[in-house]
């Protein structure tokens, strides 16, 4: 369908989730001095104003990193992963703009490590290509913060299907790496997609780390919910000592406001908010990934969404 734009979204409490979550995943993928494989499925546009129309039509960045910026500043400890993305992330804020997936993946990643990035929707496609050819005119990331090296290479962009994409990419000759999938959800079709993709995946890269974003959406809660015990269940069975993590961030409660599809959103000319969180899932989770979210959600529902009542939940599927 390709009529999701994550501009209305970006920065909003389900990118800090998964920005956080991507970002520690690649600080431990950088501990070792290794190359690492990195994709990215559905990459969006790669940078978005946080002052713009679509952001202010939503409210949802205001809602999001800048509620967290205001309340990292007031706090008299902030967990070291959610301090370390607001200070990554920091030369965009005061630009007034918000780093999507490929951009904070360009900032992490070290020099020789292979970065594939898939977008489908042609104008996001072009803005992607754009802002990664860029990101040093924005003076931003002019070095790799990591490693100190001058920037890696250009990433691979293609515009073309990311499920299809990984599927065909993987096993990749570098062995040690991360997949991101992060679908707009808009069709039933992309959890199937989801499902299948990460199965075949895994089984023909069983060291690679996969990473799902997911909504939290009460009218698909059986849906989610099946897609994501299958996947593990079908991980676990291949190695009964992967490590599958599930981390969810509750902004509100379940039956909180009723849901609209997006298409039904996009008619009634509201913006009426359709998730009542999101969650994470990580086949191959890094050691200690499940502290570094547990501490960093944990701030995350005193600083966030303080007049409704948020919460997180996190899963470590123990066989
Ligand atoms: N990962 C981005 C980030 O964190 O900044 C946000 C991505 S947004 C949630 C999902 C994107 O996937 C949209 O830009 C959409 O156009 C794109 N998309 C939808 N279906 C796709 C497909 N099958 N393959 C690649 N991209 C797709």
């Amino acid at each position: 369908m390709l009529s999701y734009l994550h501009g209305f979204h970006a920065g909003n409490h389900a990118d800090i989730l998964k920005h956080i979550t991507l970002i520690q995943i690649m600080r431990h993928l950088n501990a070792k001095n290794k190359p690492y494989t990195l994709f990215d499925t559905h990459a969006g546009g790669g940078l978005y104003s946080l002052t713009g129309p679509n952001a202010r039509k939503t409210g949802e960045a205001e809602k999001g990193i800048l509620s967290l910026d205001f309340a990292a500043c007031k706090a008299a400890a902030i967990p070291e992963p959610v301090e370390f993305y607001l200070n990554l992330i920091r030369p965009f804020l005061n630009n007034d703009l918000y780093p999507g997936s490929p951009l904070i993946e360009r900032m992490l990643i070290q020099e020789g490590c292979p970065q594939t990035l898939c977008e489908l929707h042609p104008a996001e496609f072009d803005s992607l290509v754009h802002n990664m050819a860029n990101m040093a005119v924005h003076n931003m990331t002019g070095k790799n913060s990591v490693c100190g090296t001058e920037k890696p290479a250009m990433p691979l962009i293609k515009k073309s299907d990311g499920f299809k994409t990984l599927a065909a990419m993987t096993p990749p000759a570098v062995k040690r790496g991360l997949s991101l999938l992060d679908p707009a959800y808009e069709d039933d079709d992309e959890y199937d997609a989801a499902e299948r993709t990460i199965i075949q995946v895994h089984k023909k890269w069983s060291a690679g780390i996969i990473m799902l974003w997911f909504p939290l959406l009460a009218h698909k809660k059986g849906r989610i919910q099946s897609m994501i015990e299958y996947i593990a269940g079908a991980a676990k069975s291949q190695n009964a000592n992967t490590n599958v993590l599930r981390a969810d961030f509750l902004i509100d409660a379940e039956n909180s406001h009723k849901e609209m599809s997006l298409k039904e959103n996009a008619a009634s000319g509201q913006d009426a908010p359709r998730l009542y969180g999101s969650g994470v899932l990580v086949i191959n989770a890094p050691w200690r990934l499940d502290e570094q979210l547990s501490e960093s959600l944990s701030f995350l529902c005193t600083a966030l969404y303080q007049d409704r009542r948020p919460a997180f939940k996190i899963d470590r599927f123990t066989s």
